[in-house]
């Protein structure tokens, strides 16, 4: 099959991939086998790429945003031909602390789809039976993939912030994952002000009937009571931090952060405010917000890119140049 491998060690050069022919997966127990119809582009594969998290094997193939079809190992539940969703956790042992206490986002002994083994940067994939997610046969592919991360840890981090009907919500970076989070928080009656460095982000948070939009270095015109953080920096979180109310969240929407700066106390945390990271996601993440999706219609923009592309997809994910999210397709 055709996969796209990533280069070890090559920080910097600018072709972190090689598309190369590889051996189909074979069938274990407790997965099944994929054809990949489309797997998402996400910031993290980007992340992996280059370094900024440690490598875990080798010769691997990256994409954790994958929609397939059962072609082997099929069930009743999964029959041949039906169309699953895929996304970062890719399993969990099932019995650590974290796994027997509701919080399998945080599992000791994680199964990382795309990182700790093989993504959908292939023709086909392997993946645990139970981390598959059964999807709509509705929706066209390259439209379901993006929501299969940015979209479920989005809306995981509207959870991790607690936001309420109705509240005033402050996003901050608007990418891939707050255009999918948006449509959820207007569902809810919520306010949305959103804070981005670039024009085009800033132009679609207004097309999407943000409450108020505003540059890098501005601030919101009302006290928020949560913010999300997408951009992977840490002056950002600073910033969400100086816009909440005593008693309000902050959630960070980034598995990596360049580094938090020295804030006040006294200003800017103390009166209960509260800073959350947000980390991976849960089954229950992934089948909620999947059924929000379909009931509210959140059809992402998508920039489509063949797997011999996808060099250009990754590059594109890393200059933000496209309005969509970047999607290879099969
Ligand atoms: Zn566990
Ligand atoms: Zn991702």
């Amino acid at each position: 099959m055709k996969a796209a491998i990533l280069n070890a060690g090559n920080k910097g050069d600018r072709n972190h991939l090689r598309i190369a022919e590889v051996p189909r997966p074979e069938l274990k127990p407790g997965h099944v086998l994929l054809r990949v119809l489309a797997c998402g582009v996400c910031r993290t594969d980007l992340h992996i790429a280059e370094g900024d998290l440690p490598p875990l094997c080798r010769d691997l193939i990256p994409g954790h945003q994958i929609v397939g079809e059962v072609v082997e190992g099929a069930s009743v539940a999964l029959p041949i031909g039906s169309r699953v969703g895929v996304s970062w956790t890719g399993g969990t042992d099932g019995d650590c602390f974290f796994c027997q206490h509701g919080m399998e986002n945080l599992c000791d002994h994680p199964t990382f789809t795309g990182y700790s083994v093989n993504g959908g940067y292939a023709e086909y994939v392997l993946v645990r039976e139970d981390f598959a997610h059964p999807l709509p046969h509705d929706l066209d592919a390259a439209h379901v993939a993006p929501l299969l991360c940015a979209g479920i840890i989005g809306f995981r981090s509207l959870r991790v912030a607690g936001v309420q009907p109705g509240e005033r919500v402050g996003l901050f970076g608007f990418g891939s994952s707050a255009t999918l989070a948006m449509p959820v928080l207007q569902s809810w009656g919520c306010e949305v002000y959103v804070v981005t460095r670039g024009e085009a982000h800033r132009a679609t948070a207004a097309r999407l009937g943000a409450t108020w939009v505003g540059g890098e270095d501005a601030k919101a015109p009302v006290t928020l009571d949560r913010a999300v953080t997408f951009a992977p920096s840490g002056k950002v979180v600073v910033d969400a931090l100086s816009s909440l109310r005593k008693g309000g969240v902050v959630a960070i929407n980034a598995i990596h952060l360049d580094q938090m700066p020295a804030f006040d106390y006294d200003k800017l945390l103390w009166g209960e405010r509260q800073i959350r990271s947000v980390a991976n996601m849960t089954r229950a993440d992934a089948t909620d917000f999947l059924k929000i999706a379909h009931d509210l219609r959140i059809q992402p923009g998508v920039s489509a890119f063949t797997i011999d592309a996808a060099n250009k997809a990754l590059l594109a994910v890393k200059a933000e140049t496209e309005n969509g999210s970047a999607v290879i397709v099969f």
